[in-house]
């Protein structure tokens, strides 16, 4: 994510800010096993955990300087040409070339590269038609002498695509429209990488059914005992968020729909979302060593990455297959389920304040405690209600640019 939007209205990060003061104990997840003979069709979390430690190893020095984005780019590129995928970009190339202003003499320099990587359709019409996965690969790199490795942002996500794309690369059936393997470059810089890609591509923008990425996958909010993953972006499609819950999906995974509004433009589906290409967002949010050098391969939990992946596979299976790919639609639709998963987060902050209380160390200051209460009673008769007033819904946005405000 991007450091020029910490600040917005991220409801989310309002309560990860809360929870920085506490509840770092709680880490969630246990190993799970998957049987040998299921890897090659089903994500693999020891891959996962292999890309993620390759990319977030100290010799990528938090791809962000030239030298260390440069294995990063190496290895991508590796994984893509050892997955047999088509080059995305003209002349046969996997890197699109991000220009910078003009060196003296009017010499080009080049600021930033996307990777691009696809697996064309089996449907000799449909082809022509993308289900884009994406995953931004560089990071905030070195900075007063400190290694930034960006292990959940972004090498968690950027494993999920890879693994993704080996799942669909090794399959027995190919879908019918083309599935594409994107990852951008300089999304930490006001998203350059995919405004870049959105105003260049390699084909309309109008025959992209569906754009999804990725953030912070391998942990949870706050690293709250709460093994949910956040899906945005899914309002803007009817159907979307139908297709999501029908995907196959661990028992140890839920999935947790929210409007993107709720938490601003934090990631490359930003610009798409301004082309009006359908999106899908999935974040697990913030938690305490976000855009921190503590951000490290060995705190993710590659089993709960693999859980996301699956539904990552199932969506993009579905929409790459179906009849009608869903459809852009300006006016979002909002329903009960982010009311719900609002509720469900400042309701589990109180029990673990009310239990860190009786132990005589509160984690919430009562000031902190008074807001979350307020946003848990309201969200509460909300639901009681069983029905989403439009006009209470900027009541969510405000609220949580007030809780931003009050926090930090
Ligand atoms: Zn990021």
């Amino acid at each position: 994510m991007p450091l020029f939007q910490v600040r917005l209205a991220f409801f989310l990060a309002f309560f990860a800010g809360l929870l920085q003061t506490g509840f770092s104990e709680l880490v969630a997840g246990k190993p799970e096993n998957t049987p040998q003979s299921e890897k090659s069709s089903r994500p693999d979390p020891k891959s996962l955990s292999k890309h993620v430690f390759t990319l977030a190893a100290p010799e990528m020095e938090g791809r962000g300087t030239p030298a260390g984005k440069q294995k990063a780019v190496d290895y991508l590129i590796e994984q893509f040409e050892s997955l047999g995928l088509a080059p995305l970009f003209p002349d046969g190339q996997f890197i699109q070339e991000i220009p910078g202003p003009r060196a003296a003499g009017g010499r080009p320099t080049v600021v930033g590269r996307n990777l691009g990587a696809w697996l064309p359709g089996a449907d000799p019409v449909l082809r022509e038609e993308f289900v884009i996965i994406s995953a931004h690969y560089d990071h905030l790199g070195i900075r007063d002498g400190q290694i930034y490795h960006g292990a959940d942002d972004n090498a968690g996500s950027v494993a999920m695509m890879l693994e993704t794309a080996r799942i669909f690369a090794e399959a027995q059936n190919r879908p019918r429209r083309s599935l594409v393997f994107l990852s951008c470059d300089l999304e930490e810089n006001l998203l350059w990488g995919s405004r870049w890609f959105v105003a260049h591509p390699p084909w309309p923008l109008a025959q992209v059914k569906l754009f999804v990425t990725a953030e912070l996958i391998g942990r949870t909010l706050g690293d709250l005992p709460l093994p949910a993953v956040f899906v945005m972006g899914g309002e803007h499609s009817p159907g979307l968020r139908q297709l999501v819950d029908d995907a196959p999906c661990s028992s140890k995974l839920q999935v947790r729909h929210l409007g993107a509004d709720l938490v601003g433009t934090r990631s490359d589906y930003g610009p798409f979302r301004g082309e009006r290409v359908p999106f899908l967002f999935f974040s697990g949010g913030e938690h305490r060593d976000y855009h921190r050098p503590t951000d490290t391969a060995e705190k993710l939990d590659y089993d709960r990455v693999a859980h996301i992946t699956e539904v990552v596979c199932g969506v993009c299976r579905t929409v790459a297959d179906v009849d009608q790919p869903p459809r852009w639609n300006d006016a979002p639709e909002h329903t009960l389920d982010e009311v719900r998963t609002l509720e469900e987060i400042t309701g589990l902050l109180l029990k673990l304040d009310d239990r860190a209380r009786l132990a005589g160390k509160g984690r919430l200051s009562d000031s902190q405690r008074f807001t979350v209460s307020n946003v848990h009673q309201r969200t509460r008769q909300m639901l009681e209600r069983k029905e989403l007033d439009p006009a209470e819904r900027p009541w969510l946005v405000r609220a949580a640019q007030l809780l931003l405000l009050t926090v930090f």
